[in-house]
């Protein structure tokens, strides 16, 4: 692939979880927001810091015109514990432009960045602009408010120049090439060049700000004291948007883990400001959609392109996120309090399963005249959230070098058995507990786990050291091999071996992947867009967008599609290395959120059928598939449909076992045509149901008669209590009602069992429950014990179930005990 070492770009840049967290500031203050854009230009080993510095001056105040006199800079100070100094040499370099009064010292937490604990780091020099009036500045001067978050001298560009590498112990050492990485926040370079004092006030915010206000008819202030609530909300909301419809174009989706757990987060917090502040309780910010996407139709086309289907999967999140606010209201309603306050396990507890924000059970309480225990839900929260950090800790050696650090070759394409391999590095990871052991390699067949395929997985021999290869990932450029042990004779040349079987039915499931994509633009439209693929051995998964569910109808014109294709044995068309735009010609299919270099390798069968840009493993021609058939198609989310499929001996297998059910049904028919003699039986069954509740019927008209007569006088009260050999509940509900008909000041028990369970029903006249203080559901809970059940009902009448049936007879007998 062609590199360069130098490069300027904007990236969509997300700051609302983990080191850097922005979430509760954004709404609250006009510069920070969820989703900013990031623009930035980098030198990999090729110019430092001079000219870092210098473009970044003559960016700002040359072509922008920003006075130079509202400018600050900052350089890293140094670190004692590091042994680092003050750099002075970005200080030295600002002084040709800047007075030595504007240059500013802070330590390691303001100006030294690193990312994880160890890795490439380095000083940093951030560029600060003073926005106050003139006669704010005169007062207190600018340099005083560098780094204080003040609102008006902010932090607008960051010079990162990478010069060392932090290993496991701690210490520093230079890295052999220096780089430069730096970001500057576009919404702030914005509010600056259109003379605003807030981002919100810019043109990126202020048409989404409109929006609300002319959908709520509530008016936008331009409030920052945090006393107008409303202000915060609109500003949360015209923030939010973006961020959430963003991401879900990029192809992530609101759920309950990694990164669609983050944007699930957003839109809910989104959700609870307008519900709360602005007084709306339906589906609100998916209306803004289309505004967005029009917005950025030239620079991120990805939303316009997926605008419905985006707008969709918002609503329903919102939706269902509404009914869970709904709920927990419910819930906060029906809570006991003691001493007017909600306690932190109940404000935890509607935090934890009903997702209900804290502070708005703050609000909700207030409304109440309770007082929350927050001390409470903040321990119940701070354990909640170490157990999470103890499930996920994760410790990495340092690499050890064997032989000189270079990039590992993919082979695997050509080849599965490889000779002369030398291991490059390895190393341990500790995860959960448990030790894992790395290796890379200067060249290897494995395929790591990439584009939904699955890493290889087979053997490396070292002499006669056997090493298990249980699985391949890639790190940045490094193809990791997951290993059982550091093999002992680790400088030998190595052979390695990959699972050829396994491998071959992985690429099956690729190709079939494939076939199946275009399969489905045909039969369902052009609107189908990959969101998610799973190639393994034994399956493949596939999840899409599409509206509804699939008729049976469409799911075999699928197979039927993709198994002519197979038959056709139609060779692959690899082209390794073409151009981008060539490919994008030839009519490759794109997925929006997946990024590609200039050179693809581009995967073709049938050139106007199937054509991907695939780093993925192929079959030679398609006829290997052998039978391609679909198991399951669901939905996910909104918007999503997942294909479950299987191909060549899964396939075969999964068919002949369906085979051989039908087969044994039909055994048992005695009749090869299965479909008429299941007809049959059914028909028959519903004959037969029929006869038999006539005849139930008929038995419950003879049954009547004979309880007539055995129903007896006690203390005026006329008592019955039977068993009948009954098993239709219903019948013997009539029953009762019709002795209740004709007998007055009556109190009936029957009993009876139906489908091997005892049953009890009661019934009493009304003027004995009125005036006899007798209650049919009282009664029957106590003689329910004998037959091992429970029940209940009203006063005139209730029923019981049981599970012991030798308790029936006991039970019908202790009635007596009652009247
Ligand atoms: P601040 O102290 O203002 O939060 P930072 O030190 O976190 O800034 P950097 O990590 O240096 O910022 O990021 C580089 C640039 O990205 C900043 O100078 C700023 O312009 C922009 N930026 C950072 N965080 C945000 C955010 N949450 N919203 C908008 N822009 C941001
Ligand atoms: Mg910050």
């Amino acid at each position: 692939a062609k590199t360069s070492s130098r490069i300027a770009d904007t990236q969509k840049c997300l700051r609302v979880s983990g080191k850097h967290n922005d979430l509760e500031e954004v709404g609250q203050d006009s510069y920070h927001h969820t989703m900013f854009e990031m623009l930035g230009n980098w030198s990999f080993g090729d110019y430092f810091k001079q000219e870092a510095i210098d473009y970044a001056y003559e960016l700002l105040v040359d072509i922008y015109g920003i006075d130079k006199n509202k400018i600050y800079v900052t350089v890293f100070g140094g670190d004692k514990i590091d042994g680092t100094e003050p750099d002075e040499e970005a200080a030295d370099l600002w002084a040709r432009f800047i007075p030595r009064e504007r240059i500013l010292y802070f330590g390691k937490k303001d100006n030294f960045w690193e990312m994880g604990d160890t890795g490439p780091c380095g000083p940093c020099s951030e560029i600060h602009v003073d926005l106050r009036s003139a006669g704010q500045r005169a007062e207190i001067p600018g340099k005083e408010l560098v780094n204080k978050d003040h609102p008006m001298v902010i932090e607008i560009w960051n010079l990162v120049f990478i010069q060392y590498n932090r290993k496991k112990d701690g210490s520093l050492e230079e890295l052999p090439e220096k780089h430069v990485d730096t970001g500057m926040g576009l919404e702030r370079l914005v509010m600056i060049l259109q003379d605003k004092t807030s981002n919100y006030d810019s043109d990126l915010f202020s048409p989404l700000i409109r929006f609300v206000e002319e959908q709520t008819g509530v008016e936008y202030t331009s409030d920052y004291s945090g006393e107008v609530k409303s202000d915060i909300a609109m500003r949360v909301i015209a923030d939010h948007i973006r961020a959430v419809a963003f991401t879900i174009a990029d192809g992530e989706m609101p759920n309950n883990t990694g990164g669609g757990y983050v944007i699930r987060r957003i839109l809910r917090r989104a959700v609870r400001y307008y519900y709360s502040f602005l007084g709306v309780k339906e589906p609100f910010i998916y209306k803004m959609v289309p505004l967005l996407a029009e917005q950025f139709a030239a620079v991120f086309p990805e939303l316009k392109a997926q605008e419905t289907f985006v707008g969709k999967v918002m609503a329903e999140e919102e939706r269902s996120f509404l009914r869970t606010l709904d709920d927990g209201l419910k819930r906060l309603n029906a809570l006991k309090v003691d001493d007017g306050t909600l306690s932190g396990e109940d404000a935890f507890e509607l935090y934890d399963t009903y997702g209900f924000p804290f502070d708005l059970t703050r609000l909700v309480a207030k409304e109440k005249g309770w007082r929350v225990d927050e001390k409470a839900f903040i321990v119940a929260l701070e354990e909640q959230k170490s157990r999470s950090r103890a499930d996920a800790a994760k410790t990495m050696g340092d690499w050890q070098v064997v032989h000189e650090n270079g990039d590992s070759e993919f082979v695997g394409y050509d080849q599965l058995e490889m000779q002369d391999i030398r291991v490059l590095k390895y190393r341990d990871i500790e995860e959960k507990g448990k030790t894992f052991h790395q290796l890379v390699l200067d060249k290897t067949p494995f395929y790591p786990e990439g584009g939904g395929q699955v890493g290889d997985t087979g053997l490396l021999t070292f002499g006669q050291e056997r090493i298990s290869v249980q699985d391949t990932v890639k790190e940045n450029n490094l193809i990791v091999h997951y290993v059982d042990r550091i093999p002992e004779n680790i400088s030998a040349l190595a052979l390695g071996f990959v699972d050829k079987k396994r491998r071959k039915l992985i690429e099956n499931n690729h190709t079939a992947t494939d076939l199946m994509h275009s399969a489905l633009r045909t039969v369902l439209g052009e609107h189908v867009q990959q969101k998610g693929s799973l190639v393994r051995d034994d399956y493949l998964r596939f999840d899409f967008s599409h509206y509804q569910k699939m008729t049976d109808e469409e799911i075999s014109r699928v197979e039927l599609i993709v198994n002519e294709k197979i038959r056709e044995n139609i060779k692959r068309r690899e082209d390794r290395a073409i151009p981008l735009e060539a490919a994008k010609s030839a009519g490759a299919m794109m997925l929006f959120g997946e990024k590609y270099g200039d050179e693809v390798r581009m995967i073709t069968f049938d050139p106007g059928y199937s054509v991907e840009l695939c780093g993925g493993c192929h079959v030679q021609s398609t006829g290997q598939l052998g039978y391609f058939k679909i198991t399951s198609e669901t939905g996910i989310a909104a918007g999503i449909r997942r294909i479950v499929a299987i191909t060549s001996e899964a396939s075969e297998s999964y068919i002949n076992d369906q085979l051989t059910r039908l087969n044994e049904v039909s055994t048992r028919f005695k009749n090869p045509d299965v479909v008429a003699a299941i007809d049959e039986m059914l028909e028959e069954n519903a004959a037969l149901k029929k006869k038999l509740q006539k005849l139930e019927g008929a038995k419950a008209g003879a049954v009547l008669e004979t309880l007539r007569q055995k129903v007896i006088t006690v203390n005026g009260r006329n008592v019955l209590a039977e068993r009948v050999d009954i098993e239709d509940a219903k019948a013997v509900k009539t029953l009762l009602f019709n002795l209740e008909k004709e007998i007055s000041n009556g109190v009936f028990l029957l009993g009876f069992v139906s489908s091997g369970k005892p049953q009890l029903m009661l019934m009493i006249s009304g003027d004995l429950t009125r005036d006899g203080n007798l209650h049919a559901g009282k009664i029957i809970k106590e003689i329910a014990r004998e037959i091992k059940g429970g029940g209940g009902g009203q006063p005139f009448f209730a029923s019981a179930g049981g599970s012991d049936p030798s308790g029936l007879d006991r039970a019908i007998d202790g009635l007596k005990n009652h009247i």
